[in-house]
């Protein structure tokens, strides 16, 4: 019940969508309808290497990612699929496999019909199924395939592959207005026509609506929130958000953060992926990261304990707390493998870590278990906070151990006799 006067909180109610199953063997993750948001990611193996392929879906697939898509752009890749298949099942990762199809789909489903049953989703891009009259039998075969394999389909628009021929369409309408748009309004309707549209003629075909996602991803912010508040009052299929091309480190991350949680607020959004491109080097699982957190941060779901911690400042030079806020995170994250199973519950801990008595009690207080360190010139001890009461003091050189000690010793009395999951 709201109070009157109370501030509004939360986000919105979701949007009304069908419910779609992706499946494999008895892993079921739901998409749309009333189940959480979905995490997915994708690799950048090239798939005709089958083992690594699998090595890097299982690493995606372990760090949280419930939904891995994988690309399937040549008869060696589609041959490849169920060997991959097969791995991951030997590695016990039993995560669904979305085939990413561009061009010659329709061909490889139904030349190589063991790829077809491996994966669990087909994504189709209605801008490149084909062209004139190829278009409506490409696409066809590809959800005839999805008829016969008894599969969901994403039908994933994106700006950079527009269908062309539906552009000069609508650019042709647009002339005839008496006040036409502008052209960047006119790509914004060409993409959530060519989704609906798509979808409502994959309908017409014979694939249930509780089998399509749709998705029409652009690289602009605004343009991502104004097509997906378009895309969610004009139908109800699960909608797939991700900024595509949101680039590299914290552009990428700001990028599809700030596109995605207005969305996610607004109730819009059942499956997410966060598109960034790695730095040379860089650790792939970086994207699932991303989206947990934002999906953690903004109170949609949890995935691992949090580690509050403050910017420090003049008031505290040393860089002792930084690197505790980091072990103390790191030592969350390897722990959860294991605590989600013994202790329900642990996702949503708070933990704090904060450089000086000016913030530190205060949001220690707040966390279940916080440590407010000493600042510049204060006396060198550490109270610890538990469920908001002052606990023990720590002083030394095993602050960093003692505090970790306190933190797995708090998991097992506050989430644990509960069982496994
Ligand atoms: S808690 Fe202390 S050290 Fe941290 S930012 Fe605030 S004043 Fe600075």
């Amino acid at each position: 019940m709201t109070r009157r006067g109370c501030m509004p909180h939360g986000p919105l109610p979701r949007r009304k969508s069908h419910g779609v199953v992706v499946r494999w063997a008895d892993t079921v993750v739901r998409v749309g309808g009333d189940a959480p948001v979905v995490v997915q990611s994708m690799t950048n193996t090239d798939t005709a290497d089958a083992m690594a392929t699998a090595i890097q879906v299982r690493d995606l697939a372990f760090a949280g990612s419930e939904v891995v898509r994988i690309t399937v752009n040549t008869l060696e890749a589609a041959r490849e699929v169920p060997a991959i298949r097969e791995q991951l099942d030997r590695m016990n990762c039993p995560v669904p496999l979305v085939g990413d199809f561009h061009f010659n789909g329709h061909k490889l489903l139904s030349e190589v019909p063991e790829c077809a049953t491996a994966l669990s989703k087909y994504r189709i891009n209605p801008g490149n199924v084909g062209k004139g009259s190829k278009r409506d039998t490409q696409f066809g075969a590809m959800i005839e395939a999805a008829l016969r394999h008894d599969r969901p389909v994403r039908i994933g628009v994106n700006w950079g592959s527009l269908d062309q021929e539906l552009l000069a369409r609508l650019m042709d309408e647009n002339g005839r207005r008496t006040h036409p748009w502008d052209a960047q309004a006119v790509m914004r309707e060409a993409l959530v026509t060519s989704a609906v549209e798509s979808a409502q003629q994959a309908v017409a075909w014979g694939l249930s609506p509780d089998r399509i996602v749709l998705s029409a991803k652009v690289s602009g912010v605004q343009d991502l929130i104004s097509v997906y508040r378009e895309l969610a009052r004009r139908c109800e299929f699960p909608l797939h958000l991700g900024l595509t091309e949101a680039g590299m480190g914290s552009k990428g991350i700001v990028s599809s953060t700030a596109a995605m949680a207005v969305l996610l607020q607004e109730g819009i959004g059942d499956t997410i992926r966060v598109s960034l491109t790695p730095e040379p080097g860089g650790d792939r699982r970086k994207e699932v990261v991303v989206a947990q957190e934002m999906l953690q941060v903004l109170g949609l779901r949890a995935f691992t304990p949090m580690v509050i911690a403050c910017p420090g400042c003049g008031r505290t030079t040393s860089t002792f707390f930084q690197e505790l806020a980091d072990k103390v995170q790191s030592y969350l994250r390897d722990q959860m493998p294991i605590w989600k199973r013994q202790y329900p519950g642990v996702e949503s801990m708070n933990v704090a870590v904060m450089g000086c008595v000016v913030n530190g009690p205060g949001e220690s207080k707040h966390a279940n278990i916080g440590i407010s360190l000493p600042g510049t010139g204060e006396q060198p001890v550490a109270p610890v906070y538990i469920d908001g009461e002052r606990g023990p003091t720590l002083k030394g050189d095993r602050i960093a151990e003692e505090f970790q000690a306190l933190v797995a010793s708090y998991v097992e009395r506050r989430y644990g006799g509960q069982g496994p999951a």
